[in-house]
């Protein structure tokens, strides 16, 4: 994501060469339910980026059933859960195919709180409500990205004007709002300075772990 290395859009990878299949983009799995992961971004762009990945080969959420839905929503909810507490709302946030560089489906979480984006910036094509209407886009438009934080869920049309717009209002705001380096930094770099990062969230998702177990253990008659 933000790198300059578009990928061209026919590109479809399968199981066979999928970094997200065979596991190996992936650094670490916080939490693991019948159809999703719940992982760290190996590349963080700030403290707190994590990935839901489908287990399952889709090349986006477009894709995705709505069978799953309901697992998809609770593992959100969880995310907003953990970051409500030791960071600030999310930002949830999908390329779809669009400036895609793993081609199987993950939504990225950020820790952000409100997005920032101001609907009469009309960048967006459609507000949405549901992983429905995603998918509905998705069979009848194709490709497109997707940004949600506490207050809307949106749609955009796969189109640069439109992305970066985004990246401009709603990234570097973000990044700078969890003292992130507000730079363009290629994957490579995140990846390299992202460990103490991925770290110091992992301390922090184990606390939130905990916190439920003593909570159970308190609520027990
Ligand atoms: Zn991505
Ligand atoms: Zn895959």
């Amino acid at each position: 994501m933000l790198n300059g290395s578009e990928v061209s859009s026919g590109t479809k990878s399968n199981k066979n060469d999928c970094a997200f299949c065979k596991r190996t983009e992936i650094s670490y799995i916080l939490k693991e339910t019948p159809n999703f992961l719940l992982a760290a971004d190996h590349a963080p762009l700030v403290e707190g980026h994590i990935l839901i990945i489908p287990k399952q080969h889709f090349t986006c959420y477009g894709e995705v059933p709505a069978k799953l839905d309901a697992e998809l929503f609770s593992m959100k909810q969880e995310v907003q859960q953990f970051f409500t507490n030791y960071y600030a709302p999310t930002v949830f946030w999908e390329h779809g195919i669009f400036k895609q560089t793993v081609f199987h489906a993950h939504l990225h979480c950020f820790p952000w709180g409100i997005s920032g984006y101001d609907l009469e910036e009309e960048l967006h094509n459609a507000i949405v409500s549901s992983q429905e209407e995603v998918r509905q886009w998705y069979a009848l438009q194709g490709h497109y990205f997707y940004m949600e934080d506490i207050e809307k869920a949106l749609l955009f049309a796969p189109e640069i004007d439109r992305y970066l717009g985004i990246v401009k209002n709603v990234f570097w705001r973000g990044i700078a709002s969890r003292g992130g380096k507000v730079e363009w930094r290629s994957p490579q770099q995140r990846y390299e300075e992202g460990r103490p990062l991925i770290n110091a969230m992992i301390h922090k998702w184990r606390l939130f772990q905990g916190q439920g177990a003593d909570y159970a253990n308190q609520t027990r008659p």
